[in-house]
């Protein structure tokens, strides 16, 4: 029984010099393989050496939305020449993260809500242009993503910690993206998620620990970490009735159906 973590920042400051070995103690727990994102330019090679350094670790490049205040124009450039070398690595299997968020305030002015559009949208352009996979940051946003998407026609991805609607979900599901479920479904109270966890056609389900965020409820608040992904994973199980090592292979194969290029890894 192997797992795959879809969506990780093993390069966080939280994780400081632990990072080997918490990818170490990741893979006894069989956390096969972790996707690392990167959030902008000056970490592009952080989450390059950090997936050289570990069997079981790969990477996405691209500039988070959080991360579009600071950022300049010429990291796009940046970003599509890193992309073109990158290519001929085996552990770099997608463009992110990326996205829109319009919770953070500084983020919902409107010169910056502009600037967070232009910037997804040019990634979106390069992800197709290379035909890589999206992983998307989707907060308070889910139409705004989606107008992009039926624009700017990506092969697919991962909504990343999904929180929208069913009928968002399946819009997301038509374009050819996989939905990402973590901690947050660890919370009883957190309704809708579990909803849609338990709901969704698992074949569009992949499992994701977005650590050192989003702490299941066990851990929370210390920080989340891989190792978390089994449990999370038998979280999922239980809401879904069916045996863990049916969950860990078909969400594992979820994952490499949405990011072919994790296949050659694994
Ligand atoms: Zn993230």
């Amino acid at each position: 029984m192997t797992w795959i973590d879809t969506h990780c920042h093993l390069d966080a400051a939280e994780f400081a010099d632990q990072a080997d070995e918490v990818a170490r103690r990741a893979e006894a727990l069989q956390v096969g393989m972790i996707v690392i994102p990167a959030v902008e330019r000056a970490n592009f090679s952080t989450v390059r050496n950090l997936a050289h350094a570990h069997a079981n670790c790969s990477y996405a490049l691209g500039i988070h939305p959080i991360f579009v205040p600071q950022a300049q124009e010429a990291d796009l450039l940046f970003l599509r020449e890193s992309v073109e070398v990158a290519m001929a690595d085996p552990r770099f299997v997608a463009i992110g993260e990326i996205g829109l968020d319009y919770f953070v305030p500084l983020l919902t002015e409107s010169a910056m809500r502009a600037k967070q559009e232009h910037f997804y949208a040019e990634q979106l352009k390069i992800a197709r242009d290379f035909d890589l996979p999206v992983l998307l940051h989707v907060r308070r946003a889910q139409d705004q993503i989606l107008k992009q998407l039926r624009r700017i026609k990506v092969r697919g991805g991962i909504a990343h910690a999904f929180n929208g609607s069913f009928q968002q979900a399946q819009i997301f599901i038509d374009l050819g993206f996989k939905l990402g479920f973590g901690g947050a479904m660890t919370f009883t109270r957190s309704l809708q998620i579990r909803r849609l966890a338990s709901e969704l056609p698992i074949e569009s389900i992949v499992l994701e620990t977005d650590a050192p965020d989003i702490s299941p409820a066990w851990l929370h608040p210390e920080k989340n970490s891989p190792e978390q992904l089994p449990r999370i994973g038998d979280v999922l199980a239980e809401l879904r009735s069916m045996a863990l090592p049916d969950i860990a292979r078909i969400t594992s194969d979820n994952a490499r159906t949405v990011m072919p290029r994790l296949v050659a890894l694994s």
